[in-house]
């Protein structure tokens, strides 16, 4: 199936398709193909987000005063309407930001999943009954959504992570502005239709289209968005927590990871490996949980050093539309050439590359921002590869004595987003699970993958001590109301 058709509204407020007319439009063209046009979209201003926000304020009362059941209906809807068109969507996110058309099938229909999933919370338990004081009356607390929130995505997960976020909003009766990145616009347009589509009505969902500065930036400030759910850079996660706060607005980010995988000297090494280089170089290693680091313990060092070069060396790059890609391009200009200043960067700083380490102009790959899958030796722990998050296909070894070392190594950085531990030692399993730093933590597993009915965040810089996804979804979306009813 190809996908045909440029999408040019892409932004939706009050029920109503902006359309493009005199408005500024930026054109997007694909990572895999730059001279192959992916779509266009509005650049809204400052005052259509007001107005945006204005059309969420006059659907909340009636949205929120729906059963959950009722608000389940759309959900349930919304998550058939996704699976029909599944394949649809996932060439466009394909073709949008690079990802392999399997890891995009993948993708999409997690977003399913999520859907259905937070659709059932709208018949599930929102409260606890307490014993009053009086011994006869009514003391419980029941929960109230927090009303219009602003949510800021990223494009790196263009259909799960809106879809792990404006679920749970409306299913908790919160109506919405959401603000999506720009390398993930179109497939974001294309989500609005579906959820349209599914009968949604007008002012529960806005898109808002634009760019960070001037569209993402009147959200934070708007004094009539209650919350802001951002995932995104550091950088930016940081003006989000500021500006929210100066208005006593509830905020949550989800930034960066250095994730590291351990190996202890009894792991299974072929397993490790492979897994490894998942985590490493699927999506282009553009997961907030990719793999960055791999700290090694010593008596294996050589062993597992010369299976991931193998490993990495026979990743064969290409075209992501491809069935069998494993690994495609990257996002962006802007993207591409930051992965490769960073290889640079290592090798200024004495590290050395056991593969890869270039980007990939020949034949097909002269129009797309291709860079081969990088292994690295010889990081040292303060230096730029072992402490900045790359975003890239490149992964970094390193060193450790024994497991107290490796730690120390793992949570030397000021993230904590995900971590994994090979070994077969339960023992050891253990103690890697009290001593490291970071949200999601996996024995024998990737870093990369969450499970969406589990609570899903980090620790330190990686996030702001909130929680996504399964039941902890409702921590942020809603608020808490207590009730005394006394005969
Ligand atoms: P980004 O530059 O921070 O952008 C994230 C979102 O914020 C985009 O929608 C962006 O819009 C918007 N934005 C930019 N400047 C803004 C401003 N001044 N005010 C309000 N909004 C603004 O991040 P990215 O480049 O899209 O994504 C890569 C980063 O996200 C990586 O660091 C990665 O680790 C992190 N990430 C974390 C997770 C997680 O769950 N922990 C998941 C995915 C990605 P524009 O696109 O229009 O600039
Ligand atoms: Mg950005």
């Amino acid at each position: 199936m190809t996908v045909t058709g440029i999408i040019e509204r892409t932004s939706y407020i009050d029920g109503h398709w902006i359309e493009p007319g005199e408005r500024n439009i930026k054109e997007h063209y694909s990572p895999l193909d730059t001279e192959r046009l992916v779509g266009r979209s509005i650049q809204l201003t400052a005052s259509d987000v007001d107005a945006a926000v204005q059309g969420a304020r006059r659907e909340l009362p009636r949205w929120s005063g729906l059963a959950g059941m009722e608000r389940a209906s759309f959900l349930f809807k919304a998550a058939q309407l996704l699976e029909e068109r599944k394949e649809e969507l996932a060439q466009l996110l394909t073709l949008e930001m690079g990802k392999p058309i399997g890891e995009a099938r993948g993708e999409v229909q997690r977003a399913v999943l999520l859907f259905r999933y937070y659709a059932g919370e709208g018949m599930r338990g929102i409260g606890e009954v307490l014993p009053a004081s009086d011994g006869v009356s009514q003391l419980y607390t029941t929960r109230v959504p927090l009303g219009v929130v602003g949510l800021i995505t990223p494009w790196n997960f263009p259909a799960a992570i809106p879809v792990w976020k404006l679920a749970p909003a409306i299913i908790f009766g919160n109506t919405v502005v959401w603000k999506p990145a720009e390398h993930a616009v179109i497939t974001a347009a294309r989500l609005m239709q579906l959820l349209e589509e599914s009968g949604l009505p007008p002012g529960v969902v806005q898109l808002v289209s634009g760019s960070g500065s001037v569209v993402g930036q009147r959200l934070l400030e708007h004094p009539q968005v209650t919350g802001i759910s951002f995932t995104g850079s550091d950088m930016v996660g940081r003006e989000v927590a500021r500006q929210a706060s100066a208005r006593h607005a509830k905020y949550q980010l989800e930034m960066g990871g250095k994730n590291s995988t351990i190996v202890l000297a009894d792991a299974d090494l072929e397993r490790a490996a492979d897994t490894i280089i998942s985590a490493a170089m699927r999506s282009a290693g553009q997961k907030c949980t990719a793999t960055s680091r791999v700290i090694v313990e010593k008596p294996v060092r050589e062993r597992l050093t010369s299976l991931l070069v193998e490993k990495a060396d026979s990743i064969k790059l290409s075209n992501p539309q491809e069935e069998d890609c494993y690994l495609g391009p990257v996002v962006s200009k802007g993207q591409y050439e930051s992965i490769l200043e960073s290889i640079e960067r290592g090798l200024q700083e004495g590290a050395r590359v056991l593969a890869g380490g270039r980007a990939r102009t020949e034949g097909d790959f002269a129009r797309g921002y291709y860079i081969e899958p990088t292994v690295f030796d010889r990081v040292e722990p303060q230096s730029y590869l072992a402490q900045e998050e790359v975003f890239g296909p490149v992964l970094a070894i390193m060193e450790a004595g024994d497991l107290d070392h490796a730690l120390e190594l793992a949570n030397g950085v000021r993230y904590g987003l995900a971590a994994s531990v090979f070994t077969n030692s339960q023992k050891q399993a253990q103690r890697f699970i009290n001593g490291i730093e970071a949200g999601l933590v996996k024995v024998n597993g990737e870093t990369a993958g969450v499970e969406l009915q589990a609570p899903f965040g980090g620790m330190k810089l990686s996030s702001s001590y909130s929680r996504e996804q399964g039941r902890a979804a409702i921590e942020f979306f809603t608020q808490v109301k207590t009730v005394l009813v006394t005969p």
